[in-house]
């Protein structure tokens, strides 16, 4: 007999456990069939809204609005957000592409780059960056490394730069948020990772301040996008609906998903997130498999794993595989040097366990 491999990759990944009883409740229910102008539909929007504003705690200055993925949203918050100047902090692959992409939309932009494999921590928060950025972007949770950047960097950031917009990825980290979202403009996620959702929704929540700067660089002559602008966006979110016809299967599971994260309590998900990092991360201190790549406990991102291991990661990957654990490698260039484990809250104690016990 030969079981379903459990994916611990970092995205996509593990379903949440209840997705497959809610898809077959949507496909009963004829959800999948519905307008995204019906009655129907608008009730979704509002049930996701509501149950992922109570999660992540998102407050009532935050607007809430659906996209077809995080490169989208970094894109999104390019246009909508900067009129000439972005500042970012670049630690790795995905902190470079958000750099990347004000770039090739004509910005003018600048970094502060931290060592790969190093965290974002409130002592890297210096005062140097140029007058003219109009958004400073920040990876809470850079994938590529398993680093994190510390809740005290966010609110130092927010300290030196009163005026300036903050944008936040949190892609691999949400929906465990360690600040507080009224200090950002910007957070987007994708609910491949975190959530356990199939891929193909981005969720992008923008501040009062956010909207309002976006309509003075319209105002100024220069595009801020078309049917996904903020305007665009926000018009059709006061009428819980969409400018396009959206995932709606997505935006669907995501609000059931939500709900279920609700009722189980997001302190009880943030222990057993904190008990199974503490097996890897144990684990991984004393296994001849390799070793944790970021030193620094306080950078280490507890949903995104990352071994440096001392023979071929691809090598150690194929057996796992064998044995039914699929381990993401890593990423780029440290493709066959890494293995990346994603401790998702779709991961559970015992598939952890089994794991640690087949890589023994
Ligand atoms: C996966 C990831 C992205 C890209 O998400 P998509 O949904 O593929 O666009 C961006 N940033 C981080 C940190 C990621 O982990």
């Amino acid at each position: 007999m030969s079981t379903a491999p459990i994916y611990f990759t970092v995205g996509p990944t593990q379903l949440y456990p209840t997705v497959v009883a809610h898809l077959k409740q949507a496909i009963q229910d004829r959800i999948l069939s519905i307008s995204h102008r019906s009655k129907q539909f608008q009730d979704i929007y509002q049930n996701t809204d509501t149950a992922l504003r109570k999660l992540l705690n998102i407050p009532s200055s935050h607007h809430f609005f659906f996209v077809g993925s995080s490169l989208e949203s970094m894109e999104r918050t390019i246009q909508n957000c900067v009129k000439s100047t972005s500042f970012h902090f670049v630690n790795g692959a995905f902190s470079q592409k958000f750099q990347n992409i004000a770039h090739s939309l004509g910005k003018k932009t600048y970094s502060q780059v931290i060592e790969f494999g190093k965290g974002i921590d409130s002592q890297d928060i210096k005062n140097n960056a140029s007058k003219s950025a109009e958004l400073i972007c920040v990876t809470h949770t850079e994938t590529s490394s398993g680093a994190c950047t510390t809740p005290d960097a966010i609110k130092r950031l927010r300290r030196l730069y009163p005026d300036k917009l903050i944008a936040v990825d949190t892609v691999s980290s949400a929906p465990f948020i360690d600040f507080s979202i009224s200090l950002v403009d910007v957070l987007f996620f994708s609910v491949q990772k975190g959530f356990g959702l199939p891929a193909g929704l981005g969720v992008l929540v923008v501040s009062d301040r956010a909207l309002e700067k976006s309509r003075k660089i319209q105002k100024s002559g220069l595009s801020v996008g078309s049917y996904h602008s903020f305007e665009s966006l926000y018009e059709k979110f006061r009428l819980w609906q969409t400018p396009e016809t959206p995932n709606v299967m997505g935006i669907y599971l995501l609000g059931k998903v939500a709900e279920d994260m609700l009722k189980k309590g997001i302190k009880t998900m943030v222990k057993e997130e904190e008990k199974k990092s503490k097996l890897l991360t144990e684990y991984f201190a004393m296994s001849s498999i390799g070793h944790l790549l970021i030193k620094k406990p306080k950078h280490r991102s507890r949903s995104i794993i990352v071994v440096e291991t001392k023979g071929n990661s691809l090598e150690i990957i194929e057996k796992l595989k064998l044995k039914g654990f699929i381990v993401g490698a890593g990423y780029g260039e440290y493709k066959s040097k890494h293995i990346r484990i994603a401790n998702y809250p779709a991961h559970t104690l015992d598939g952890v366990n089994l794991l640690i016990k087949k890589m023994n």
